[in-house]
């Protein structure tokens, strides 16, 4: 059987074998697949009416439809999946607790989430500073977005690990990367104020993570709260109190006040002990997902880690998402120095060489050669993504008109933190001008703006944004050379105003048909100079020169989109004639004009947006 060609170049040919290619390979990896040469893959491409060069990342439908016409199958193999291959490939899995003898029990993790203004923030606060520890001033001082206090039931001292950043957020963003970092979720109520919709979207989003709720009816203290009509909201959403016969915890509170929070903390350990089994192996080389990460002018990549199992220590080779390093001091919420960290402990990280963005799992490995491998494997594995989902298939043929057609605008990202970077992006992709323009964030990473963000800005129409940080090294300069625009900014709304400016402002302008006036045809004459010209009344509005009319004949459209090309009054040429006088006009080199007609003229005019 012959070789399979197309536009005469020789394929190499498959058997139907599976071809597992990671997202945005290039035509070089999979020609390596293959043994094949790179060249002849651009060639079939090239006649498949797809341009590409050997080296740069293609789309999965690409690698799909080349992979068809060679008779390979290919697999494009999704980030999780090759994430967990290129953990295997170092004998590392994620996720698993090692020996069952090992586990101990672990302190419940909680997130804090309810409508705005329900007192979330406040619970925080007053929850934090109510655990001062003996003999200690000031009790926790530092915000590294989340901590632990210590609580007695019966008679036992202990702890419960808060997420320090209220709302869905931070809960779903780590849930949308496969991280699940709470064990139980406090949804608070303002009595006063009642379910609202973002207490029904945080009580759905906690009941599709599994994850148990205990109920904080908060504001107590206010005039009119009515507890009572809170839980009997809730039996809506199938959180029924227990002291109705269910199995939710409600404790009415008040965050102002410091009502009840022990009685919360209570009920927080009493649906841990009843709804879970929260155990893990501190025997072990510790993982944990990344709860929050910045770069610190003195410190450099500072990051706060949740150890979900093993043990943290100081010294441990560390990669947390693309950023690898070694844990040179380890600082809890007291501003204090510690060396290690067990289960369930939150704990900032000092020592990372990049930052990590929230959710990004962590995990320490033998040596720091390994945590680096993994760290830049990932790094550019998402750069390939990044690279492959912005090339759209663009075919020879209209090449041009997409050219002409990009009405997307892109973004590259960069901020101070990662909370920042998010919330930024997330209010971004809200916007919302029509269909007609997209906005698309390619990239985006906590820290200076660096010539490599440029380089991925240079190929399309991406504006390069800074969120409290600046260009570093030769990145302006390069930015400069090759028209890249780069903006800063230091307020969120700011932001997000200009985005939306600029988006408006890439909308194609649209246009309407504004009626000018109409003329009735009483006499017709024929001119050798000038050929048919109409002799009209102007009924209403006004006649112009230049304007586009059409011709109507017993009310029928009999020609359109005419230009008015001259017009006069008696032996004038004028610009225009008013409704009640006569003209004489023509219609470009339209001639089947005849006595009672009705010429309408129009103009088209921009239409203002709203
Ligand atoms: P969040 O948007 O849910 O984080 O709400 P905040 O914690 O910012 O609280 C919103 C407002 O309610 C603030 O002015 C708080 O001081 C106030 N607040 C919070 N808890 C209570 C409470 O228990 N009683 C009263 N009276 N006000 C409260």
């Amino acid at each position: 059987m012959q070789a399979p060609s197309v536009g005469g170049v020789r394929l190499p040919k498959g058997s139907g074998e599976t071809i597992r290619l990671p997202r945005g390979a290039s035509l070089t990896d999979f020609a390596e697949k293959i043994n094949a040469n790179p060249a002849s893959l651009v060639q079939v491409l090239f006649h498949l009416g797809e341009m590409v060069t050997a080296t740069a990342s293609v789309a999965d439908e690409v690698l799909e439809l080349l992979g068809n016409e060679m008779n390979y199958n290919v697999q494009v193999v999704s980030p999780e999946e090759e994430d967990r291959e290129l953990l295997d490939s170092f004998d590392i899995s994620f996720g698993d607790d090692g020996d069952e003898e090992d586990w101990v029990v672990r302190p419940p993790v909680v997130t804090i989430m309810g409508h705005v203004d329900h007192g979330k923030t406040r619970l925080l606060d007053t929850i934090r500073k109510a655990n001062v520890r003996e003999g200690e001033a000031g009790g926790i001082t530092q915000h590294i977005g989340a901590y632990q206090v210590q609580t007695e039931l019966e008679g036992i001292e202990r702890p419960i690990t808060f997420i320090d950043t209220p709302g869905h957020e931070a809960f779903t963003a780590m849930r949308a990367r496969g991280a699940k970092s709470t064990d139980i979720a406090v949804i608070v109520v303002a009595a006063d104020d009642g379910v609202m919709p973002q207490t029904v979207e945080a009580i759905n989003h906690a009941q599709a993570a599994d994850v148990p709720i205990v109920v904080a009816v908060n504001k107590i203290d206010v005039e009119g709260a009515n507890p009572a009509k809170i839980r009997q909201q809730l039996t809506e959403y199938n959180l029924v109190a227990e002291e109705y016969g269910g199995d939710t915890m409600f404790v009415d509170i008040s965050a102002k006040q410091g009502t009840n929070i022990d009685q919360l903390l209570e009920a927080i350990l009493l649906t841990a002990d009843a709804a879970l089994d929260l155990r893990a192996n501190p025997n072990m080389e510790a993982q944990g997902v990344t709860i929050e990460g910045h770069l610190d002018r003195g410190r450099g990549p500072v990051a706060t880690v949740l150890v979900q199992r093993g043990t943290l220590r100081v010294g441990d080779s560390l990669v947390a998402g693309d950023a690898s390093g070694r844990v040179r001091r380890m600082v809890d919420e007291h501003g204090d120095d510690i060396t290690e960290a067990l289960p369930s402990r939150p704990v900032q990280v000092i020592g990372l060489t990049s930052v990590p963005g929230a959710g990004d799992t962590f995990l320490v490995v033998d040596e720091d050669r390994v945590a680096r491998q993994i760290a830049d494997r990932r790094r550019a594995r998402e750069r390939n993504a990044e690279l492959a989902s912005r090339r759209k298939r663009v075919s020879l043929e209209d090449l041009d008109a997409a050219l002409k057609e990009t009405n997307t605008l892109n973004l590259i990202i960069k901020g101070d933190n990662s909370g920042t970077v998010e919330a930024l992006e997330d209010a971004l992709m809200k916007l919302d001008v029509g269909d007609d323009v997209d906005l698309r964030v390619i990239h985006r990473g906590v820290g200076g703006i660096t010539e490599g963000d440029i380089n991925l800005a240079i190929a399309d129409n991406v504006i390069v944004m800074g969120f409290n940080v600046r260009a570093e090294g030769k990145a302006t300069e390069l930015a400069n050379r090759e028209g890249v625009e780069i903006r800063y900014y230091t307020v969120i709304y700011q932001a997000i105003e200009e985005i939306e400016q600029a988006l408006k402002g890439m909308l194609k302008p649209e246009y309407e048909e504004v009626e000018l006036g109409r003329a009735e045809v009483r006499d017709v004459f024929k001119s050798s100079k000038f050929g048919t010209i109409a002799g009209c009344l102007v009924m209403s509005g006004e006649i112009r020169r230049n304007a586009r009319g059409r011709l109507l004949r017993d009310s029928v459209v009999i020609a359109d989109n005419l230009p008015i090309s001259s017009l006069r009054r008696f032996k004038d040429d004028v610009v225009e004639v008013r409704e009640g006088f006569e003209c004489g006009l023509t219609l470009g080199s339209y001639s089947d004009i005849k006595v009672d007609d009705v010429i309408e003229t129009f103009e088209m005019r921009e239409k203002p947006r709203a």
